[in-house]
């Protein structure tokens, strides 16, 4: 029983509470209202259309007798969320663009030590991201130098920005970007949906094919490697006791049905006790079982607690020195870092890597106001300064990031203002951000198998895959999408962190 009003006509205040209708989907001129009976049976099939194809995270809960297999749906949008078409195939246009952009500035170590120099001496884990990319630099120089196989995947993140409608770019992940293929998943699941809801049109939600790009990606360096034929394998680093194993496992089984390429699994800590560098021999890693490594694809190693012990470290530095792929190199984590994205968008330095001016100013469209808050830029530039004193006076206008990933660390209010008040030379390991102010929708936020209907934002994330081996770039793409949504109340928004549910665009 699904009713259809225009939007104008329906208000909050005329409504019953106990017989409210919920609203199960919502763009410009159309609301699709439903009562809390069909909504829950809908909310059952998509439960149960999850559990059938694989759109599940572990569950990890040890009551089970064997916690480590037992699974749950992924968190999950009922509907998809709308978004305008031209915007969004216009983010997909430039993903290639900020895949080259990426690469450019990962190949200028003297820039990234020069911009990220005075953030790593306020945060050590940057710092000692600097160090590895300084100790290993002959290591690489020589087995490496101009035939070196460079693989990127990438998401790029995006928030619609009501006040100018515009896509405006949260981050650009370059380590660890996850949920690719869950994405793909929850595509099919809103596929699924609109065959049994004739009001939504299948056409609107866009073809997304992270299931088969980023196998895909990841082979052509492995190809480009080489040692395949000597049982040549990509390892997975991981962290362990990972929820998110099966959006990972689904890549594995891609490299395996695609490729007929074998992955292993391990932590940081398992390749410091058991994985060898052949440092004279040309810088190949081989495993306990004899099998080299053509690719090491990194789903962990992003955060300061991926690194427990000096063991982490020392994998970290093995895996630099070594011949095989890194997805990514340190240089592509440390170009991925807030402070990179801020210091690309002051004047001329984004042009700096990207020559073409149309390509670049298409790139600036998605820029938000970035602004560094090292001492000497907030004494010497009357830009920053003045942004420094309305983020004080309008603390919700802004975001303060310090060099962090994962979610949860931003901050927001009371504390971003304290933050800034109290100021100081640790700063320096902060950049400050225009808020993004993203439309609110309605959507059914369904979790562990119960759902609520809330008002919610979304984030709009864009995979990017490129293959680069010495001048040749053998692969540069747009590889698909993810939508995140969080109820509106919420500052952040990752799902493994608990805030979000995967969503899906509705072009319209
Ligand atoms: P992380 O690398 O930890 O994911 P993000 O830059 O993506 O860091 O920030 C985490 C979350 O904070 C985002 O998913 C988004 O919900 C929120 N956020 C970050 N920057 C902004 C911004 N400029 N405007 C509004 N929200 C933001
Ligand atoms: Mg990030
Ligand atoms: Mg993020």
């Amino acid at each position: 029983k699904i009713s259809h009003y225009p939007a104008g006509l329906w208000s909050h205040g005329l409504l019953n509470f106990r017989n409210k209708p919920y609203i199960l989907w919502q763009q410009a001129t159309h609301r699709m209202e439903i009562d809390g009976k069909s909504a829950g049976s809908l909310v059952e099939d998509a439960v149960v259309w999850a559990n059938q194809h694989g759109l599940v995270v572990a569950l990890k809960d040890p009551k089970f007798i064997n916690p480590d297999v037992a699974i749950i749906h992924a968190p999950l949008s009922l509907m998809p969320v709308p978004y305008p078409r031209g915007r969004f195939e216009l983010a997909q246009q430039v993903m290639p663009l900020f895949n080259r952009l990426v690469d450019a500035v990962a190949t200028d170590e003297a820039y990234l030590e020069s911009t990220l120099g005075p953030a790593a001496l306020y945060d050590t884990f940057t710092g000692r991201l600097l160090k590895t990319l300084q100790a290993t630099r002959a290591a690489r120089a020589l087995h490496e130098a101009g035939r070196e196989v460079v693989l990127g995947v990438h998401r790029s993140d995006y928030m619609l920005d009501e006040p100018s409608g515009k896509f405006l770019q949260v981050e650009l992940n370059t380590i660890a970007s996850s949920f690719g293929c869950l994405s793909a998943l929850m595509t099919r699941l809103h596929l699924y949906m609109a065959s049994r809801l004739p009001s939504l049109e299948p056409s609107r939600l866009p073809a997304n094919p992270t299931l088969e790009h980023i196998p895909d990606a990841i082979a052509a360096a492995a190809n480009a490697v080489g040692f395949r034929e000597e049982g040549g394998v990509v390892v997975m680093v991981v962290q362990p006791g990972e929820r998110n194993a099966y959006d990972q496992q689904w890549i594995q089984l891609g490299l395996w049905e695609r490729h007929r390429l074998r992955t292993v699994r391990m932590t940081l800590g398992d390749i410091a006790a058991t994985a060898k560098l052949d440092e004279a021999g040309g810088g190949t890693v081989t495993l306990k079982t004899g099998e080299p490594v053509c690719v090491f694809y990194f789903r962990a190693g992003y955060t300061p607690t991926d690194y427990p012990s000096e063991a982490e470290w020392a994998a970290r530095e093995l895996i630099e020195r070594s011949n095989a792929a890194k997805c990514p190199t340190v240089a592509y984590q440390l170009a991925g870092t807030k402070k990179i994205q801020q210091d690309l968008a002051r004047p001329g330095v984004l042009e700096k890597f990207i020559c073409d001016h149309r390509d670049a100013a298409l790139l600036r469209e998605f820029f938000a106001g970035l602004w560094s808050l090292d001492p000497n830029d907030v004494a010497t530039d009357p830009g920053v300064a003045a942004a420094v004193a309305d983020a004080i006076a309008r603390p919700e206008a802004y975001v303060l990031k310090p060099q962090r990933e994962g979610g949860g660390n931003n901050l927001y209010g009371e504390e971003l203002r304290d933050t800034l008040i109290t100021g100081g030379e640790r700063l320096s390991a902060y950049i400050l951000m225009q808020r993004i102010l993203p439309p609110a929708n309605r959507s059914v936020l369904v979790r562990n198998g119960q759902w609520s209907e809330s008002e919610t934002l979304s984030e709009l994330g864009i995979y990017g895959t490129f293959v680069r081996h010495g001048n040749n770039v053998l692969l540069n793409e747009q590889s698909g999408h993810l939508v995140r949504t969080k109820t509106s109340t919420s500052n952040e928004g990752g799902v493994a962190a608990g805030f979000a549910v995967l969503d899906s665009p509705y072009l319209v």
